[in-house]
């Protein structure tokens, strides 16, 4: 029998505000987002206001946006001050597009809210030719600077990366990365490794799941089953609710037209629930 994961409690919102369009395109991009990619529309504001509302009947506490990439979208600053209005924001973003200019406009747009904007920043190394190995051309350098200026505007962006190496490397290369950051003046340096999920571009490029790969009634014996994040968070986006970021292209992990329509379990039959199982991963910034 497949496991389900209840809905504890719906603590995050997720919103796909890039859609599946972004700048790069990434070796191991698990939905295989591109400049192209338009699979998934971006958000509008008025998506995601209604969303918002959704979720404060709902009493949802924090809220994350993703993509794609999140500045690629021409509303993307109306959607920050609104989202804000609601609770504490995290941002996730390749970090190329942050001029000095937009920092400015984030620094203003968190000054004017009670709640906590915070960014999370996705590179691969600290060095360039592995980074951009990975980001393609000039990414590092347009990630670099655009760290710089959002520390320059007084944030601390978290850096996040996929783990390319070993797990057992995990502590050293925390620590050349956090020197890294340090390099970067980032006022406090913080770091979050994601484990690959095989789908998409990393499916391609490297290996899809085996048939060994799959979550069982067994596996959560000895694991807490709500502590999986589809048992506290909800993913909308442009054209529907999703159980979690890492399914959102999946037709069969859309759970309604609206947050409401998915306020039920969700069987765990996507071989990907294997590595949230495995590695207890959480796509949120604290772990
Ligand atoms: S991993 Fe992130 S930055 Fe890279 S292509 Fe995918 S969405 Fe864009
Ligand atoms: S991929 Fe992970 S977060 Fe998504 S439904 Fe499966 S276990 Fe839950």
């Amino acid at each position: 029998m497949i496991p389900e994961v209840p809905l504890k409690n719906l603590e995050t919102l997720w919103m796909q505000v890039g859609g599946t369009l972004c700048n790069l395109e990434c070796t191991h991009c698990f939905i295989s987002c591109g400049p192209k990619n338009d699979t998934i529309a971006m958000m509008t504001l008025a998506q995601v206001k209604e969303r918002l509302e959704e979720s404060k009947i709902l009493q949802v506490k924090d809220y994350y946006i993703t993509g794609g990439e999140v500045f690629i979208n021409p509303e993307i600053f109306e959607i920050l001050a609104e989202i804000l209005r609601y609770g504490p924001l995290d941002v996730l973003t390749n970090g190329t597009q942050i001029t000095a200019e937009k920092a400015q406009r984030l620094r203003e747009i968190q000054d004017a809210s009670a709640h906590t904007l915070r960014f999370r920043v996705s590179m691969e190394n600290f060095e360039e030719a592995a980074n951009d190995a990975i980001r393609g051309k000039n990414a590092y350098r347009k990630a670099v600077a655009g760290i710089g200026h959002i520390a320059q505007a007084g944030f601390s962006p978290i850096l996040t990366i996929t783990r390319s190496w070993e797990e057992e490397q995990d502590a050293e290369m925390e620590l050349q990365f956090i020197e890294f950051l340090r390099a970067n003046r980032v006022p406090r340096p913080q770091i979050k490794i994601l484990p690959g999920f095989m789908l998409g571009q990393l499916a391609k490029n490297e290996r899809g799941y085996n048939e060994e790969e799959r979550v069982t009634q067994a596996c959560f014996e000895n694991f807490d089953i709500t502590q999986l994040q589809c048992a506290t968070s909800r993913m909308a986006t442009g054209e529907g609710v999703y159980v979690c970021p890492i399914l959102v292209d999946n037709p069969k992990a859309r759970m309604g037209n609206t947050i409401e329509e998915t306020l039920r379990p969700f069987p765990l039959s996507h071989p990907a629930c294997y590595t949230c199982r495995v590695t207890g991963m959480t796509c949120k910034s604290s772990t």
